[in-house]
Parts: C-alpha cells; structure tokens; sequence
C-alpha cells in the first residue's frame, strides 16, 4: 500500500535521498553498517551490490536496489507477499512498521493498541549537538534565576551577534513542504525562522530571551542567549531549546554556527519538520521491540521512534530475530548497549528517556570507553571495536537465531 511520498511497487522504496550515510567505520553511520553486516542484513547487502559512486558515502542505485529487493525477498521459500493496506492489527506474532507516513486507516487500530495519546503525528525537532563541540570558554552552565541545577549550557550574543544571527536566519534556505504536510502541521510549534520573520526581535522574547542569565565573562545580562539543553543523562549531546527549524541541513550548519560557542558545532541531528508518526518509544517498547503491554506484537522502522534509513533498517532486523527467538523459545534477542543500534535502543526504550524525539545513531549515546581517548577520530574507533567485539559474541552465543545461515541466503539471487 504506497503512502503520498512513494512512488513505486518496490519494496524498500527511498523517498528522498539515495545516500545511506557515510562508510567509515569509526562514524557511528559507518558502525552501524558494520553491525547490520555482522547481522547479515539482506537490505545491506544489496545497498553494496547496487552501489553509486559517492565518495566516502554508500549511496545507491535507487531503481536497482528496490528492485534486487524485491527479487530476493520474493525468492525466499515460505514467504509470501500480500500487497494490501492494514486497517487492524492481526492476531498472532506481528512487527509493524508502517513507517512515518502510516495510513490514516489504520491508525485507530494503533492507537487501540497502544493506548491514546501514545501517537505522534509530526516530527518538530530541533538539532542536537555533541557537547564535546561546544566551546565552554564562551558558553556558561547555568539556569535561570538559578532556579534547580545549573543544568543549561547558555550560548550568550550581544547586540552585534543577535543582528548577525537575525540577517542569517532570514535569509537561509528552507526545505519545501510537500503536499502531505500542509502548513497547518506546524501551527502547533513555529520554526524558529517563522517567529523571525515576524518579528527581528521576536526570538529575544521567546525561546533567546536573556532574563536570568548573567554571562560570567561581563558580569552582565546578554542582548539573547542560546540555550542548550542536556539530551542524556551524561550530557554527551544538547539540542537547542525552541529551534524547531525546518531549514535545509547545510542552511542549519551555516547559520547555526554563526551563534557564539557554537563555531565548531558537530551536529548529531538537525531539526526537522515533517509529516512523521511513531510512538513514545521509553514508555511503549523494550529493548527488542516489543510492546511491554503486548509483546507479540513488535515495531520497527520510523514508526518504533528512530530516525533515517539505516536505522529502520536495523530495527526490521532486530524485531525480526526478537521475533524468531520468542517464537522458538529462546532467550530475548537485545543488542548490547555498545553497539550504535544498541546504544539507540537503549536510550529509546529507557523508561527514564522524557520528552523523547526520534533519532539516528550517534556517538552521544554509546557509553564512554575507559581510559578515555583524547583524539576523537581514534575514540570513536575504539568505541566501533568494542561495539564489533560484542556483537560478534552475542552472534556466537545466539547460534539459535541462525545469523550465518541467513547470511548464506542472500547470495543466491543475483544481480
Ligand atoms: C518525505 C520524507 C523524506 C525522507 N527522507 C529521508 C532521507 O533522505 N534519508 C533518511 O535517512 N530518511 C528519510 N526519511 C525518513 C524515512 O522515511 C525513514 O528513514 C525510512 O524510510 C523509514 O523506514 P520505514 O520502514 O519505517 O518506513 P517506510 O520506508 O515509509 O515504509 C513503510 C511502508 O508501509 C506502508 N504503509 C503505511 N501504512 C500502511 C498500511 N496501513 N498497510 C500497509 N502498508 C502501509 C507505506 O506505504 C510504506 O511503503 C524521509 C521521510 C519522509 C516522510
């Protein structure tokens, strides 16, 4: 059943971009390549099979890889595919993932599933940050009136600054809705470039007021501040409070990083607005997928609460072996939390997690290695090894989930 932004009868059709993100296997797109392949991931495999030139990227042939897709799921013994739209959800073992752009049919039957008001329809996010990529010698911790901890990082600008920033914003470029998202999504929550183009100085009212604040460095209040809020409990990543944006990611980066503090800003995901359902995964999903109330029944893909390709990717797979490992008996299949999809699903299905957002894999969320690492680079290499390592010795202590005889599959639809 093709939703309005899928065009095709293929399965594992990609709506936008045709990049599934970077190689390298110290990023955490690259580690978490990696681990699909340690898992024997059939999508993988044909993304390398149908492969583009694009740098250090893996970006594909779109036509051909749905179609190699297609092929091989449809050459699979005992499967069968029934191309109709869902409107309930059916009895037995079942992974839903309808993705961001679920029909509106079938939506009641989600919602009497897992109860009202567990349903996001849109996706209003501001970026986050790595806090590692926040120059402390401008930005100071601190919460207004110094009410509760100093909990906010504060990224203070003066006159000067504020009017450079307002000039960026004005003029940036912003991603074109499609027809499915009609701007009365975003009445509920105004992109931080709408309030400014109603107003230059609307923001300092808003989301940059300064009162409460004192920036140490002056001694006195700042002309807007900037606030960043902790994303994690080790306050590995900050999002920017109130800058729902819908800008284009190159727009983000370039006029985000014209506030003070942020220069060097590495982003772990840019804000986005965009037609998107999915569920509040801390409070629904374990760490396999399935539903605490109901765990027959497991999501995966955009609608479990993750964000990007390669991510829906993973949680296919990882619901399918929870799946099969319920069904024979055995022992729950949970990635460990030191591998880029584990660190995500953690932190996604932590009861703890509030005000979760969707998101992609990123470094914020994998725990710290021990000793620490100075140079990142060499870090996030280390963090991938051991992610690797323990994937690895979970696959060989799961020889009931039959990974390799997966893997064995594969190679028989050719190109
Ligand atoms: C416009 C748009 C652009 C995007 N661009 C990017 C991008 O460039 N890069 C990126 O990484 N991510 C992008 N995303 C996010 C992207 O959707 C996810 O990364 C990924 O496709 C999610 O995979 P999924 O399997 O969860 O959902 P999907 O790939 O959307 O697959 C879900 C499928 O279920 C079908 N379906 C829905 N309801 C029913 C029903 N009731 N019965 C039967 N079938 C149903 C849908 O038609 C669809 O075919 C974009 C999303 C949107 C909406």
């Amino acid at each position: 059943m093709p939703s309005p932004a899928h065009h095709t009868a293929g399965l594992g059709e990609l709506v936008c971009s045709n990049s599934l993100k970077s190689k390298d296997p110290s990023t955490a797109p690259g580690m978490l390549k990696h681990e699909l392949e340690q898992l024997g991931s059939l999508v993988l495999a044909c993304a390398r099979a149908t492969s583009v030139p694009a740098g250090g990227a893996l970006a594909v042939d779109r036509e051909r890889f749905s179609d190699l897709i297609t092929r091989r799921l449809g050459a699979l013994p005992g499967l069968t595919i029934v191309r109709d739209e869902a409107r309930e959800v059916p009895d037995g073992p079942v992974i839903i993932a309808t993705g961001p752009l679920t029909s509106a049919a079938f939506e009641p039957a989600l919602s009497r599933l897992i109860g009202p008001d567990r349903l996001s329809f849109y996706d209003a996010a501001a970026p986050i940050i790595e806090a590692d990529s926040v120059d402390r010698s401008v930005c100071f911790p601190a919460s207004r009136y110094d009410k509760g901890g100093a909990d906010y990082l504060n990224c203070p600008m003066d006159r000067a600054e504020y009017e450079t920033f307002a000039d960026a914003l004005l003029t940036a470029e912003r991603v074109t809705l499609k027809d499915f998202e009609s701007p009365d999504l975003f009445q509920a929550c105004q992109p931080v470039e709408e309030v400014i183009r109603r107003g230059r100085d609307a923001p300092r009212f808003g989301a940059m007021k300064p009162v409460g604040l004192t920036d140490p460095r002056t001694g006195r209040r700042p002309w807007a501040v900037v606030q960043l809020r902790p994303e994690d409990r080790a306050c590995k990543a900050y999002n920017l409070v109130g800058f729902q944006t819908n800008l284009t990611f190159d727009a983000q980066r370039a006029v985000f990083r014209t506030i003070p503090g942020l220069g060097h800003a590495e982003f772990l995901r840019y804000g986005v607005m965009h037609r998107n359902t999915f569920v509040d995964a801390p409070s629904l999903l374990t760490a396999d997928l399935a539903l605490r109330s109901e765990p027959r029944v497991r999501l995966a893909g955009q609608l479990a609460g993750t964000e990007g390709y390669l991510e829906a990717v993973a949680g296919g797979l990882v619901a399918a072996l929870g799946a099969y490992a319920a069904l024979s008996g055995g022992e729950p299949f949970v990635l460990p939390p030191v591998t880029a999809y584990g660190s995500l699903l953690a932190h996604a299905t932590d009861p703890g997690t509030k005000g979760y957002q969707p998101m992609h894999v990123n470094f914020g969320l994998v725990p710290p290695i021990d000793p620490h690492v100075r140079d990142k680079r060499e870090r996030h290499a280390v963090m991938a090894a051991r992610g690797s390592e323990a994937l690895e010795h979970l696959i060989a202590s799961r020889p009931d989930l039959r990974v390799d005889s997966a893997l064995a599959t594969l190679a028989e639809v050719e190109l």
